[in-house]
């Protein structure tokens, strides 16, 4: 599961030499897998973070829906986003068993609360409220198993490989802020459902292709910038008065179509703007964009090894898939979101291959 975490942030930081040798070190996979088992160990809840009741057995709780990953396998495997990073240490495919989970609620939980999302048959028609209250509710929850483990995993690299407390209490200082923001929109999105409510998110697109895209993906993107690249989130604005929005955003091939979209919570005006300038883009450029920021923002895309001949290696591709360590280790003296709104132009979009058009269908 490291490897969910490791683009989040520079392995240089925390492993004291020099990345450029990571290649040719053999055990190094070997360090970082005990470590990494170490830090889930320590990071391991008592109890479920949905109902509250204590383990009897873990549940892998896949970020992706399982059955929207099966579309896209390849002999039950997928390709993670290392096939653009080329990043030796980590696995480049993947089992769809282990693709994108995360161990945070009980399987009695996993089995309830994302039931109306994870059900293909209720893709005929628009998400329902409901189903976007339980994506939210993955997502936030995702993002607090993947918070809490990086909080752990600096804390332990402080004390076991050297890494500078000065990093550590900045890492983890924004960390915290992080994981307090997404326990907030955790508990909206489960009051939410809980409700019943009709109002509470934003469907601000959705459209459903009629061909299987050879990507998958689910998340929550805080994005830095719009098209006039006037700035949506400050990330790097310290103030615990200062919230950070994410957009969902979900790209689902189904059996013979695919379903893409994104919503915020209702009222959330911060992304006004962006979906209003992502909406007026013809439909291709639409999804040029989307794809954009998928590779860009997130490491939760998942790719069918069908398209694998085609698409690798890409310089452009390789590049942007690895803005999420460059941004988040900035050169000193040079104001950091002006680094971050470089690094995420949505102009940059036309140098990538549209790998949501049909041409790129896998059926
Ligand atoms: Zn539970």
């Amino acid at each position: 599961m490291f490897e969910d975490y490791a683009s989040v942030f520079d392995l240089g930081d925390i492993l004291p030499r020099d990345k450029s040798r990571l290649r040719e070190d053999i055990g190094m996979k070997k360090k970082i897998g005990k470590f990494s088992k170490e830090i889930r160990e320590i990071t391991k809840q008592e109890t479920c973070y949905y109902c509250g009741n204590k383990f009897t057995s873990f549940c892998n709780s896949h970020s992706i829906p399982a059955f929207v990953l099966r579309n896209i396998a390849e002999n039950g495997e997928v390709l993670t986003l290392n096939a653009f990073i080329d990043n030796p240490i980590f696995k480049v495919d993947k089992g769809v068993n282990q693709a994108g989970t995360f161990n945070l609620i009980c399987r009695n939980c996993d089995s309830k609360i994302f039931s109306e999302y994870e059900n293909p048959e209720n893709y005929c028609n628009v998400p329902t409220q409901k189903m976007l209250g339980q994506i939210a509710l993955k997502n936030n929850l995702m993002a607090i198993s993947k918070r809490m483990f990086e909080i752990n995993l600096y804390d332990k690299a402080e004390k076991e490989l050297g890494l500078p407390s000065e990093l550590r209490r900045v890492k983890n200082e924004t960390n915290t802020l992080d994981l307090n923001e997404y326990i907030e929109s955790y508990k909206k999105a489960k009051k939410s459902i809980d409700k019943n409510s009709t109002s509470d998110y934003y469907l601000c697109y959705y459209e459903k292709l009629n061909y299987v895209v050879p990507i998958a993906f689910q998340g929550a993107i805080a994005l830095i910038a719009d098209f006039n690249i006037n700035i949506i989130n400050n990330i790097y604005n310290m103030s615990p008065e200062y919230k950070v929005k994410n957009i969902n955003i979900c790209v689902f091939p189904l059996q013979n179509e695919t379903a893409v979209f994104m919503f915020i919570e209702s009222g959330d005006k911060r992304y006004r703007n962006f979906y209003r300038q992502f909406n007026k883009l013809d439909r291709d450029d639409r999804l040029l964009a989307l794809t954009y920021i998928m590779l860009s923002y997130s490491e939760e895309v998942y790719f069918s090894k069908r398209i694998e001949k085609e698409i690798f290696p890409n310089e452009q591709l390789q590049k942007i898939s690895r803005n999420t360590s460059e941004i988040l280790s900035p050169t000193p003296f040079v104001d950091p979101i002006l680094v971050a709104k470089e690094a995420y132009d949505l102009s940059k979009r036309k140098l990538i291959p549209n790998l949501l058009l049909e041409k790129y269908k896998i059926n």
